[in-house]
């Protein structure tokens, strides 16, 4: 078997051959809370429906109709299912396929929606299948630092560029970040690079003007559970990176972007940043378990930040490589033309050199797994 093969063959989505993608479709459905849904085949009639609903009443159970436009999906909500419903139902004439959905999560779950879902940031596509490469300084702090790491990162391949304008900082005496100054700066870098800008909004009130200027809204580890936060950037309907909260659970992670998908707006990345354990040798662990896990409990791209993830420069190269193993879409990074002198997060900074030494070791690591790496955005999209 070729190797892309195999990651093919252990890929829930590949097995379902069904589409669901209207996203109001979906939300629709998800308010109801089914244990249990029915995809209906395009051509089933309206016989077969009732013949479905009446199975389940006789069950004392409910059937919720969702009429999409191509397809009928049945909602089934009720406090008892019994084992053998599933069997019993996907029997019935024009029932395409069903699932059992036992999650707290809907809209985020594999089972709601089997396909990967792909995010496009101008261009750069996340979720497809090859491994995106963020890359910039934990904080803007010049115009010649973002330029000169700007310009590095699109030379040794990065995809997009990161970089924080508002930095939410564990210490109120340490360096917050250079705000709407920050913001013009990256505007600037992304206009010479192409590179599209992911940036962290820290407060709803902010949301608007961090997205005049945004490709991707990261939303931070602290804010996870901020869900204020979560709702106002799900009302944007742009690509937002969530970062798993440093004591979060993976279903806390997920319920996360439930907040944000409903709203209406599918393009949530998902972001692995290490969490809080009894080790104290690193700056936080890196939880590989959770990229496998969130790849298989949803349909979401999911990430991997082994800067923040270990917390050490020296161990980032591995994390990289580890993390891509584990089936991450992609990393982010920090980097820095000097990070002895960073004003945040030096310690776990690449220097410039470190990373474009580092970018063909992720590219033979993805290439090992039948991955190529994300291509890159045409920069004639990438206005100012
Ligand atoms: C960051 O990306 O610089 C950052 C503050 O990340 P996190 O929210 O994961 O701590
Ligand atoms: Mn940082």
């Amino acid at each position: 078997m070729e190797p892309s093969q195999a990651i093919l063959a252990v890929r829930p989505s590949e097995r379902h051959m069904y589409a669901v993608r209207d996203i109001d479709m979906l939300i629709e459905l998800a308010k109801e809370n089914p244990a249990m849904i029915v995809i209906m085949r395009a051509t089933a009639t309206e016989e077969n429906i009732d013949a479905i609903i009446q199975r389940l009443k006789e069950y004392e159970l409910q059937g919720r109709l969702i009429r999409g436009e191509e397809r009928t999906i049945i909602g089934v909500v009720g406090a008892a299912i019994p084992p053998t419903l599933q069997e019993e139902i996907e029997r019935f004439e024009g029932v395409q396929e069903t699932a059992r959905i036992t999650r707290p999560y809907k809209l985020a779950a594999r089972e709601f929606h089997p396909h990967d879902t792909i995010v496009d940031v101008r261009g750069v596509k996340v979720g497809d299948g090859s491994c995106v490469v963020i890359a910039g300084p934990c904080a803007v702090e010049s115009e010649a630092q973002i330029m000169a790491t700007a310009r590095a990162a699109r030379e040794a391949g990065a995809n997009m560029l990161r970089g924080g304008a508002f930095k939410p900082r564990s210490s109120p005496y340490t360096f917050r970040g250079m705000g709407e100054e920050a913001l013009q700066l990256m505007a600037k870098a992304r206009a010479e690079t192409g590179l599209p800008i992911v940036t962290e909004v820290m407060t709803p009130t902010d949301v608007p003007l961090v997205a005049r200027y945004a490709d991707v809204l990261q939303i931070g580890a602290r804010n996870m559970q901020n869900y204020q936060l979560l709702e106002e950037v799900g009302r944007t309907g742009m690509p937002a990176l969530l970062k798993r909260g440093l004591s979060a659970t993976i279903e806390e992670w997920l319920l996360s972007a439930e907040y944000i998908i409903a709203q209406g707006n599918p393009n949530v990345i998902l972001c692995e940043r290490g969490i809080r354990t009894f080790e104290t040798a690193t700056r936080n662990t890196m939880d590989l378990n959770a990229i496998a896990l969130g790849k298989r409990r949803s349909h979401l791209p999911v990430i991997a930040d082994p800067s923040h993830g270990t917390g050490k420069w020296y161990l980032v190269p591995q994390l990289s490589l580890a993390s891509v193993a584990a089936g991450a879409d992609g990393l982010i990074l920090e980097i820095h033309p000097d990070p002895d002198r960073a004003k945040s997060d030096g310690g776990q900074s690449l220097t410039l050199e470190n990373f474009a030494a580092l970018m063909p070791r992720i590219a033979a690591v993805a290439g090992a797994l039948g991955r190529s790496m994300a291509i890159n955005a045409e920069p004639e999209l990438v206005g100012a």
